[in-house]
């Protein structure tokens, strides 16, 4: 690794059962020793971060703080056993503890029956959706955080200050981890070198009505992240990524490309995201399916607000076509 990156400051890579494959731990040796993110609830990941942390002279009960960058399975599941093992205080963004708490099921269930059915998902495909979901809950258990991170809170990892950056877009609740004077960042999956992150389609927070718009939050925070003058970025999952704004350019360009894709998918017709996902990506899982019907929804609405589309909804569902002006 990269003289940027503390002593104090290590990766423990974990198994997942997911297609992204496995995800990074980082442990921060100091008082209190510290996990940013744990890994999914799942045997190998629990024999791998136990290793892990064997390896530098620590073992589970000896955690006193978690770090969750965002509430998915594959970044969280495991919090609420190491939190109970050792006691830990786990710490995240507010807007992720609605999806760590499991007390919002039914409210998540009724959010994205109503999306799907908007999105003109067929009833059949509904059923192998709720499945899925249902499948992947085993990977999690829900947990209550002991206290929340904010946009800019302070906290120390090792002996160093680390600045909180909250980075809405893969979720809507996903935090970044910066350090200013090593020009590090820890990314989790707002940055990864081998894949897109996918914002992914979310119910908007308790007490708010209007849908998020998650590729435009992401796009922006991208640029804000790509201007900080960070020299390396330990990711969520895969290796380091010491090109910061020449990725967030790649990155950036890609969507564009995808934007332009999802236009000439529409040609001159009045399509669901459900006809666009089968025309851009035919024959897709039910995993893959959702991601692409995330990223369809999310260039949509990017490209709605940029004037280049609009939609109609009929009996709940939306139409999308090129705007004529
Ligand atoms: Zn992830």
């Amino acid at each position: 690794m990269s003289l940027a990156v503390p002593g104090y400051l290590h990766t423990i890579t974990v198994p997942t059962p997911f297609p992204i494959g496995p995800v990074n731990v980082y442990l921060a040796e100091g008082d209190p020793l510290t996990l940013v993110d744990v890994g999914p609830r799942y045997e190998p990941a629990r024999a791998a971060l136990k290793r892990g942390l064997a390896a530098y002279g620590h073992q589970l009960a000896e955690v006193g703080r978690i770090v969750l960058t965002h509430a998915h399975a594959d970044h969280s599941g495991l919090a609420a056993e190491v939190a109970r093992l050792s006691g830990a205080e786990v710490l995240t963004h507010a807007l992720n503890i609605p999806w760590l708490d499991g007390g919002s099921g039914a409210r998540r269930l009724a959010f994205y029956a109503d999306v799907l059915r908007w999105a003109g998902v067929p009833p059949q495909m509904l059923l192998r959706l709720s499945r899925m979901r249902r499948g992947m809950s085993r990977y999690e258990e829900p947990l209550t955080p002991d206290g929340t991170l904010s946009d800019g809170d302070v906290l120390r990892l090792g002996d160093e200050e680390w600045v909180v950056l909250h980075t809405p877009g893969h979720t809507g609740g996903l935090i970044c981890l910066h350090q200013p004077r090593r020009r590090l960042l820890l990314s989790s999956d707002h940055l990864l070198r081998h894949v897109s992150s996918n914002p992914i389609v979310e119910p908007p927070p308790p007490g708010e009505k209007e849908r998020p718009r998650r590729l435009v939050d992401y796009l922006a925070q991208l640029r804000r992240v790509a201007a900080l003058d960070i020299a390396l970025a330990l990711p969520g999952h895969g290796p380091v990524i010491n090109d910061v704004p020449g990725l967030v350019r790649e990155r950036l360009a890609f969507h564009e490309r995808r934007a332009r894709q999802v236009m000439d998918a529409l040609g001159d017709e009045e399509l669901t995201v459900h006809r666009l996902v089968e025309r851009l990506f035919p024959a897709l899982d039910p995993v893959n399916y959702f991601l692409a019907a995330s990223e369809v929804i999310g260039h949509l609405q990017w490209l709605e607000e940029r004037g280049e589309v609009q939609s109609q909804q009929r009996l709940r569902v939306a139409y999308w076509r090129r705007r004529r002006e």
